[in-house]
């Protein structure tokens, strides 16, 4: 794509990098094909194609975002599957990033909107605060139906009510860790996350099990937090830079104390979020160097098990898993099969849900600021994965989790659970009422 930013407007880095990802899109438009909000919406303002046109006219112009420029880039969900679709290799990620800020720094939202947006971003990212807040939604939740029917803000605080009337998962996370079994293997930072920590607990506890009987030292410093990423795809730079500084100078301390072989994340939106880290601090000196240094030490869960080579089990006794990928999973870290492989060692036969690229509609806060898109998606989601007739799904994302979890009866667990069971661990809660199988002859 031509572009006609002046000198004066490349001397800024920022748009000196969005200029480089818009010229190479060559038009040719094979992103629609699986961007969700085109397939859903038909509009091409509403495809990646239709968003680069719209940034770049506003970047090249220096032009305040306009509503309409609002209305399109807020319905993306950065679910980045335009970006493994696309063959020219355009970094949409980063150019959507850029669109989000200059709309939150330059376009003016509707009270109602502004509210919300800052009743989120003063609550997710900030486990009490958030826990606090479900305890109040789960008493507001008999509203939501009202809610629902008063227009948009209605309808955003409606979504909220029913994602926190979906409930804590468990407190398994308080459970005392095993003592490490074996010989020491590696010592490792888990991130406990902010809505994760809350919402499903029982998802790192079984992290730290399995780790721990694998012979890692699982820890989780004091003083770490939020990844940032909320607020970051809310277009709140400042505050997402601030979340992130703040984990950087935590996990900078570990490595240079006791030291870390990884950095573990069981969220796999926590876990782009932070293997971007060197680009985001990549123009502030004292934090570019240190920050590189925690993007390369971030794994996802299944990227470090791959790595300690399991032995088979067979506790998964055939049980039918339909595998969904989180968009930050496939799309925003291209981890693709290693958690099948691992679950299908553990003996579990693991389906693909058709249009698996296909994102379910959490993307982080989308499900509450474009509930009608989100339900859209989440109910396509579950259709194809009635297909597939699975026992239980399992994914790596606690938002899928949540979202999915709220328009299906399958249980709905997270993949390290599951490990964890196939390897000594506890049979997930959520598995309770599965019905036994009889094992598999030998
Ligand atoms: S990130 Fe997802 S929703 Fe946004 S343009 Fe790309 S494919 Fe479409
Ligand atoms: S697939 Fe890539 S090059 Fe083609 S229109 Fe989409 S973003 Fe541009």
């Amino acid at each position: 794509m031509q572009t006609s930013f002046s000198p004066a407007q490349l001397a800024d880095p920022n748009t000196r990098e969005a200029e480089g990802i818009i010229r190479r899109c060559v038009h040719c438009g094979f992103c629609t094909a699986t961007c969700p909000t085109y397939l859903e919406l038909g509009n091409e303002l509403d495809s990646p194609r239709g968003r680069i046109y719209l940034i770049k006219d506003m970047l090249e112009n220096d032009k305040p975002a306009s509503a309409e420029v609002a209305l399109h880039i807020d319905r993306c969900l950065s679910c980045l599957s335009c970006m493994t679709t696309c063959p020219s290799g355009v970094d949409y990620m980063h150019l959507v990033d850029q669109a989000r800020v200059r709309i939150e720094e330059t376009y003016r939202r509707p009270l109602s909107d502004r509210l919300v947006r800052h009743l989120l971003s003063v609550t997710l990212p900030y486990p009490g605060r958030f826990r606090a807040a479900l305890g109040l939604a789960t008493l507001a939740r008999p509203f939501a139906p009202l809610l629902a029917r008063m227009g948009q803000t209605g309808a955003r605080l409606a979504a909220m009510l029913q994602l926190a009337g979906q409930g804590v998962r468990s407190g398994a996370d308080r459970e005392p860790r095993p003592a490490i079994l074996g010989g020491r293997r590696g010592r490792v930072a888990l991130l406990r996350g902010c809505a994760q920590s809350v919402l499903d607990p029982g998802s790192n506890a079984a992290a730290a099990r399995l780790l721990n009987r694998l012979g890692v030292e699982v820890i989780s410093p004091k003083g770490e937090g939020c990844c940032g990423a909320i607020v970051h795809h809310m277009g709140r730079d400042d505050q997402g830079l601030a979340l992130a500084r703040n984990n950087v100078d935590v996990w900078t301390r570990e490595i240079d104390g006791s030291g870390l072989d990884a950095i573990i994340m069981t969220a796999s939106g926590c876990g782009t979020a932070v293997k971007d880290y060197g680009h985001n601090f990549r123009l502030i000196p004292e934090y570019a160097q240190k920050a590189a240094a925690i993007s390369a030490l971030t794994l996802d869960i299944t990227e470090y098990l791959l790595r300690l080579d399991l032995p088979r089990s067979d506790v998964g006794n055939g049980i039918v898993v339909a595998y969904h990928s989180a968009c930050s999973m496939q799309h925003g870290q291209r981890i693709t099969t290693g958690p099948k492989l691992l679950l299908e060692k553990a003996g579990f036969a693991v389906r693909d849900i058709p249009e698996g690229h296909i994102c379910c509609g959490s993307a982080g806060t989308y499900n509450i600021l474009q509930p009608e898109i989100a339900t859209r998606l989440r109910d396509r989601k579950v259709r194809n994965i009635d297909k597939v007739a699975p026992d239980l799904i399992a994914t790596g994302n606690i938002g899928c989790m949540t979202q999915i979890g709220g328009a299906t009866t399958i249980p709905i667990v997270h993949t390290v659970e599951l490990l964890d069971w196939a390897y000594g661990g506890p049979r997930p809660a959520a598995l309770a009422d599965l019905a036994e199988r009889p094992q598999a002859a030998e």
